[in-house]
């Protein structure tokens, strides 16, 4: 439904200005600019909450018929636009790094690729998944019941600028495999490559109102809440997830909140050093560190922590930074210059508190967002760097004395969605691992749960509640409803109903007794035979 239009980006500046005055009046739109070199790249409607609740409509009728349609059938349907998405591979890359800035490998892996992954696992298993359950009952013996899920209706996903495709087509795809109808709003930042994906989506063939994309802004996301939708799937920070969280209160629309990420890393005393210090680098500064699960602080111990931090520092004046349109780069570009703003602010209240830059520290003067892969050294817990979400390039690194210690400082945060264990012990690792206040703990490496589709994905506290991924995600896409019926006929005049009286209270008395005291009160009997 949403238009698009293409900057000619270097020669028109404003193309709002040329509307004509009635659409000047009537449509606002968004303008994006290129993060890599703040050109202009197009410009987009925000959509208005008439719009938004005709979409809904349209994607309710949509839905009825796809509902129906056998559950292997509309999984067949979903590997034909996974196989889509595969064939507009470089495409779909394209659009990511010139909207995102990310590099051109990451836009690849960690996003198509994930995708595609996800897609194929959830339409080979969602027969399985969502099979019907039978439920054997320990008490009402003479009754079976069995659960079966059904489809919800309309599901919306409000999604962030940072994985602008993987995450909310990780939602969209298990959705319609539901069942479902599906309506994204992106993120006002990067609308581009969700519009891109509507159009492979619609070159399968799949009917076109069974998923939307409404282009807009955070109005545009309240208007979808308040649409008569079924469910809400949100990623994005914790001060917006708040507000979403209350309107879906509101509406009494169920949702989950994908929400900020603070992670942990913990070096223990027995970890591979170099392994460990590449985890940091790429863990700390691919996509420019604005992960939500982005190594955002780490805890090395005592005996390691100088050689780690000398092997940081070399490989990260290794790496390369620029224009990832250009080039092969390591490091892109910022999404936009208020994440500069915060990198600027959390250094300069880390280094007013005791913390030395290793590594980096600065904005790159140059066009477009860019800012130095930063490491700070001789952090603690009262600099905002190693409590607040970066966000950003920087990794804060904290000397530690024990695992004790390292697992106090990890949970000592107002997050919790992922941490990671450096170790060459499993066993340690794992008992580290487990208590840890994260959704996910990962042993020896970095980054990479999130393309494990099979397992859950979520966080603790203030990150957020629900899970996406894992077989569970696909059925909590249904409602699940419950059907109970007899095992044998019952007597038309059923002994548990009406009419009441003392003898039959006394008989469910006498049963209740041998319910639950059943061993005490056979001995009374016994006691009193003779
Ligand atoms: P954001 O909260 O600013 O925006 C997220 C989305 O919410 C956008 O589409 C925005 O338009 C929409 N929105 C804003 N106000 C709204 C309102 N009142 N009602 C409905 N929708 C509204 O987040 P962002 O800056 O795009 O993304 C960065 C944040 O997302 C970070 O905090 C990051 O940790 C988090 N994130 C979390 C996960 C996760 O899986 N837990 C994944 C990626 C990003």
């Amino acid at each position: 439904m949403a238009t698009v239009t293409a900057l000619d980006s270097r020669k028109k500046k404003a193309p709002e200005t040329q509307a004509t005055p009635a659409e000047t009046v009537e449509r606002r739109t968004l303008r994006n600019l290129s993060p890599a070199d703040g050109e202009p790249l197009a410009s987009v409607p925000i959509t208005t909450p008439d719009e938004v609740r005709a979409a809904v409509a349209r994607a309710r009728r949509a839905q009825s018929a796809w509902a129906r349609m056998p559950i292997e059938e509309r999984a067949e349907r979903i590997l034909r636009f996974r196989d889509a998405i595969v064939e507009n591979a470089d495409r779909l890359v394209d659009v990511l790094v010139r909207e995102t800035g990310k590099p051109r490998n990451e836009a690849l892996l960690h996003e198509v690729l994930v995708v595609a992954d996800l897609a194929s696992y959830f339409a080979h298993n969602a027969a399985r998944i969502l099979a019907p359950q039978n439920i054997s009952l320990h008490f009402l013996v003479h009754r079976k019941s069995y659960v079966h899920y059904a489809p919800k209706g309309v599901i919306g996903v409000i999604s962030p600028w940072n994985f602008p495709f993987a995450i909310p087509m990780g939602d969209v795809i298990p959705a319609l495999l539901a069942g479902n109808a599906v309506i994204v709003k992106p993120s006002e930042v990067t609308p581009l490559i969700a519009l891109e994906a509507k159009k492979v989506f619609d070159s399968t063939g799949l009917p076109e109102d069974l998923f939307q994309v409404i282009t807009g802004d955070g109005a545009t996301g309240q208007a979808l809440i308040e649409s008569g939708i079924q469910k809400l799937i949100f990623t994005g920070g914790v001060a917006t997830g708040k507000r979403v969280a209350a309107a879906c209160g509101a509406q009494l629309v169920p949702c989950i909140m994908e929400l900020g990420g603070k992670a942990p890393l913990l070096a223990l005393s027995d970890c591979d050093v170099e392994r460990t210090a590449r985890a940091i680098v790429y863990g700390g500064f691919c996509n420019s560190g604005q992960a939500c699960i982005s190594v955002e602080r780490v805890y090395a111990h005592r005996s390691i922590h100088d050689e780690l931090l000398r092997r940081v520092k070399e490989l990260v004046g290794e790496l390369k930074q620029g224009d990832a349109s250009k080039s092969f780069v390591d490091i892109g570009s910022i999404i936009f210059p208020k994440q500069i703003e915060t990198a600027e602010k959390l250094i300069a209240d880390a280094v007013a508190k005791g913390a030395e830059v290793v590594a980096g520290g600065e904005r790159v003067h140059r066009a477009g967002n860019y800012f130095q892969p930063t490491v700070l050294a001789e952090c603690h817990h009262g600099m905002d760097v190693m409590r607040e979400e970066i966000f950003g390039p920087i990794v804060p690194i904290q000397r530690i004395d024990s695992d004790e210690e390292a697992i106090a400082l990890a949970n000592d945060s107002h997050l919790g969605l992922n941490a990671y264990v450096f170790s060459k012990s499993r066993e340690r690792a794992l008992r580290v691992a487990e208590k840890i206040e994260a959704g996910s703990v990962v042993v020896n490496d970095v980054m990479l749960n999130y393309g494990a589709c099979e397992a859950p994905f979520g966080g603790l506290k203030e990150s957020g509640f629900g899970r996406v991924h894992g077989d569970d995600s696909l059925r909590d896409m249904c409602d699940k409803r419950h059907v109970n019926y007899g095992r044998v006929p019952m007597p038309a005049r059923d002994p548990l109903w009406f009419p009441y009286s003392s003898t039959s209270y006394s008989i469910f008395s006498k049963g209740l007794e041998v319910l639950f005291h059943g061993a005490g009160v056979i001995q009374r009997i016994v006691k009193r035979m003779p």
